[in-house]
């Protein structure tokens, strides 16, 4: 078990907390604070048990000078400040004198902000690539590091693993309920368990479908990537999604678990994802140059049956083209069943998470990893750099 944030007295201690304020802004504007918001948890803890805190995150890549002004994490100052209804001092610096004044000046339960970590990027990826001498410049500014940031905990970056091999560490709430969350899917999870996957790629998936499909009792598959399957299966699918080096992938997985596996048996198809008309189809009935983009409503009912009694469900991977409305009807109807269940429901993936948001779903799901590539890399059993360094448990 890796320690959290309870096992440290904070008093009086300077606190490094690296965040994921990861936000979209434009024009200053930020345009969705749910990131800040999930930050406030670890935050305000640490204030409440007399920490000097001092925040780091990164916003965006930053490759030109005119990204520095793009992506400044100002605006998440003055957002700060308002959600914490305390000032939080933002110190348009990454390192130097500027800020190691402020720190010296801070008293219990004071905030600060730095700036964006990827500013260090510009002259040599220094953040990216774990450059030893900026993690221990950052690390020799606090007594204790935590990291809070799911998003980047699979990555090697100095502001998380540059920070956390020289001094005390452990994780933030966020991290803490990312993990324990995602681990019920992997150890003991609720009979009968449904796996549904889609989005674009098979190949972006094969470690995750290997590592959960052991576990899983039904694996329900649209997307792009159930049209691989499909042809596997022997069906004309048209011009869809198809990645040929993976068909022979999928007809081992459809002769290993034949009963596990589930494709969809009719399909929303159109010439192009321009096109005003569009076309239910049966498989067998997909005509040369039409384009699979979403799953149809009959395959909606086959996956409502494996869901309804279902206790745990996971789900990564659109149904469909779901950006075009009239190819997110698979995608909608599947929330809605998911959200009537009983079932321990996680949604995983970028994509999938902003669907669910968008449809308006979030609160409906048990937990909505804010984790796209890093709660895949979890799943698939690989290690998380960052997480690893954090000092365990006594
Ligand atoms: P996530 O980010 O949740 O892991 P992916 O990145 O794998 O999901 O896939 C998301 C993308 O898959 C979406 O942009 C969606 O438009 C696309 N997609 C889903 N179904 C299809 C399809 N039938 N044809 C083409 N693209 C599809
Ligand atoms: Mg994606």
């Amino acid at each position: 078990m890796k320690k959290t944030i309870k096992d440290f007295n904070l008093k009086n201690k300077k606190v490094i907390i690296r965040c994921d304020f990861n936000v979209p802004i434009q024009n200053g504007i930020i345009m969705d604070d749910n990131r800040i918001k999930e930050s406030l948890k670890t935050i305000r803890y640490a204030r409440k048990n007399g920490a000097k805190v001092i925040l780091l995150s990164h916003l965006g890549r930053i490759k030109s000078l005119e990204d520095k002004e793009k992506y400044t994490l100002k605006p998440v100052a003055q957002r700060l400040s308002q959600l914490l209804r305390k000032k939080v001092k933002f110190i348009n610096q990454t390192r130097g004198k500027e800020v190691e004044e402020a720190i010296s000046e801070m008293k219990e339960r004071d905030v600060i902000l730095l700036e964006n970590t990827r500013f260090e990027d510009l002259e040599g990826k220094k953040e990216s690539n774990n450059d030893k001498d900026l993690g221990k410049y950052w690390a020799s500014l606090a007594d204790i590091y935590i990291n809070d940031a799911f998003g980047t905990i699979h990555r090697n970056h100095a502001s998380n693993v540059g920070i956390a091999s020289n001094i005390k560490s452990a994780v933030g709430f966020l991290v803490e309920k990312e993990i324990k969350n995602l681990n019920k899917l992997i150890n003991k999870p609720k009979k009968p368990y449904v796996i549904i996957l889609g989005g674009s790629k098979v190949s972006d998936k094969i470690n995750l479908i290997g590592n959960l499909i052991t576990k899983a009792d039904y694996l329900l598959i649209g997307g792009g990537m159930a049209f691989t399957f499909l042809k596997a299966a022997g069906f004309n699918i048209g011009c869809s999604l198809l990645e040929k080096d993976q068909i022979s992938f999928c007809a081992k997985l459809l002769n290993d678990y034949p009963d596990k596996i589930v494709l969809p048996i009719d399909i929303i198809t159109a010439t192009s994802i321009n096109d005003e008309k569009t076309k239910e189809r049966f498989l067998g009935e997909i005509e040369d140059d039409e384009i699979g983009l979403d799953i149809g409503p009959k395959t909606v009912k086959v996956f409502k049956q494996y869901l309804d009694d279902s206790k745990t469900i996971f789900w990564n991977g659109p149904m469909g083209y779901f950006e075009i409305e009239k190819f997110a009807s698979g995608t909608k109807n599947l929330c809605k069943i998911i959200a009537a269940t009983n079932a321990n429901t996680i949604i995983g993936g970028g994509d999938t998470a902003r669907a669910v948001i968008e449809m308006g779903y979030k609160d409906k799901m048990k937990h909505i990893s804010t984790g796209g590539g890093a709660s895949l890399e979890f799943l698939q059993g690989s290690k998380l750099a960052a997480l690893e360094v954090i000092d365990e448990q006594e």
